[in-house]
């Protein structure tokens, strides 16, 4: 057994482990890594790198579809679903020598791969104690893992998860997916526009957590391209019959009704659990529940000498928010200051099209906290470069107060996820309206849409007898 003592010790090489461990090594702290399966985690290898790289793949095929409004006569359409399967691992090829042991080990880190556990609440061991860590502080950045949801069958029956749905080198006649979350969404309107027939089945209300306005522009674009959304559908069972998976819904009050749809794979989207399994958390004093490790603000554990970071630690589940807890934890163990995380700026993104972004309150949520809100707003049919592009679906939806102060900013349309950035900036910062209204913008860019919302803030002021009395008092001077 080699026993190592270093400052820091990491389980897990994920976006939130590997960020944590460069930053370490690049102060000169000594740090180990250890990694049971592959470098970079979930991100690279089963989320958001070969999901992305998918859904470029549908995007170039519908780009195909639609060229005939650019006056552009494209010859049949082709997928070779075997060259987008290449394309997608080429994807994490190209990225994956920057996660990679032999980059971490030579900034300095040493990198352990098998399984770690803890043995007490100073110690972690790596598999059959082979390895054995004393380090002034741990970080649990293990992640987390498609969650089965109770249905009658699931288990029996063979199913994809994100851990197996990108390894698929036949296009799937018939997609179901369990779940109309952003996973399920963005995976479902890949395959559809690479050839897949398509059902998405919810039990409670697709994109859930984003404004429902905003969701439904992509709900609408969805149903455009032929993906069937069943929202509120209660799955009684799913079953193998030859090659055919079939699903049984029931009705929501009613076991005896039943409908069934047929379909060739069944993806499972349908919600996220934290991988705590085999880590002893109990010998190293560290609280679990259902969502995930217990933190405090500062990403601290029930034990003080352990952090938990990324999808293990419960909260938002993404990359950028492994990344920012790394940067927190890295303030806190190495230059004891007190940094705490704070979630009121932090955005997300679906990455369908139109793509639907979000940071901050949504409008329901600001109606709750604040007596007076304003909602701004400014469609992309109103934008000269959404025209040009014929991208003239969807909307920016700013919420502010009344006084002028941005409390949120939801995105659904084409570059969101881009275009949410400033707003991000704009909150994080408590910058006011003004601010998005004084400055010079690119034309003809869509992020134009984000100023003209900006803009209408202070259209009341426009009829306003007050102002027009101040302007009349003016014009006597000449
Ligand atoms: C399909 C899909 C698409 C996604 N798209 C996006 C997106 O577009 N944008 C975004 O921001 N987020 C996206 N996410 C979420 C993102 O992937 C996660 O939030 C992120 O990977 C979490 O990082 P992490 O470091 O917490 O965990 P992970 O990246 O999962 O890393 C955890 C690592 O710990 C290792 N490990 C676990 N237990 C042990 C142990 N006992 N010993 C040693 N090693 C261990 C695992 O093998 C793994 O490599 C997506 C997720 C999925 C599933």
């Amino acid at each position: 057994m080699e026993v190592l003592t270093p400052d820091i010790c990491v389980i897990g090489a994920g976006s939130g482990g590997l960020s944590v461990a460069a930053a370490a090594a690049a102060f000169g702290v000594p740090v180990v890594l250890i990694e049971r399966d592959k470098m970079g985690g979930d991100c690279l290898n089963t989320g958001c790198v070969p999901s992305k790289a998918l859904l470029a793949a549908g995007k170039r095929a519908e780009t195909i579809r639609n060229a005939a409004l650019f006056g552009i006569k494209a010859q049949r359409l082709a997928v070779d679903f075997r060259e987008v399967h290449a394309h997608v691992h080429g994807v994490i090829d190209a990225i994956a020598p920057n996660d990679s042991k032999a980059r971490f080990t030579g900034l300095g880190v040493r990198v352990i791969e098998g399984t770690a556990r803890f043995k007490d609440d100073r110690t972690v061991v790596v598999d059959d104690d082979e390895f054995e860590i004393r380090a002034r502080r741990f970080v649990i950045a293990t992640g987390s893992t498609a969650a089965l949801p109770p249905i009658l069958g699931l288990a029996e029956t063979p199913h994809l998860t994100n851990e197996t749905v990108f390894d698929l080198r036949i296009l799937p006649k018939h997609l179901i997916v369990i779940g109309a979350g952003p996973i399920g969404l963005e995976m479902a309107q890949a395959f559809r526009r690479l050839g897949s027939d398509v059902t998405v089945l919810e039990a409670a209300q697709p994109l859930a957590k984003d404004d429902p306005e905003c969701a439904q522009i992509v709900l609408n674009q969805l149903e455009r391209e032929g993906v069937v959304v069943r929202a509120g559908v209660r799955i009684a069972s799913v079953a193998k019959m030859r090659t055919r998976l079939i699903v049984m819904l029931a009705a929501a009050d009613d076991d005896a009704h039943t409908e069934t749809i047929e379909g060739s794979h069944l993806l499972v989207a349908a919600g996220r659990r934290p991988v705590v399994e085999g880590l002893d958390l109990d010998k190293a004093r560290v609280k679990v529940e259902r969502r995930g490790i217990v933190v405090d603000t500062g990403l601290r554990t029930t034990n003080k000498r352990v952090y938990a970071i990324g999808d293990v630690a419960g909260g938002l589940q993404f990359t950028h928010v492994a990344n920012a807890h790394a940067g927190i934890v890295i303030r806190n163990a190495l230059f004891r200051l007190p940094a705490k995380m704070r979630s009121d700026a932090i955005p997300w993104v679906t990455y369908t099209e139109p793509e639907l972004a979000h940071v901050g309150l949504t409008e329901a949520e600001a109606r709750q906290r604040h007596k007076q809100v304003r909602i701004l707003r400014w469609p992309y049919h109103e934008n000269d470069r959404a025209q040009a592009e014929r991208e003239t679906h969807g909307h920016i939806k700013v919420v502010a107060t009344r006084r002028g102060r941005i409390l949120g900013a939801t995105i659904v349309g084409a570059g969101a996820g881009e275009l949410i950035s400033i707003w991000t900036l704009a909150i994080g910062q408590g910058l006011k309206i003004r601010a998005m209204t004084e400055f010079v913008m690119p034309y003809p860019t869509l992020a134009e849409i984000g100023k003209r919302a900006a803009i209408s803030y202070y259209t009341p002021s426009l009829t306003s007898p007050f102002v027009r009395r101040i302007i009349s008092f003016l014009r006597r001077f000449g």
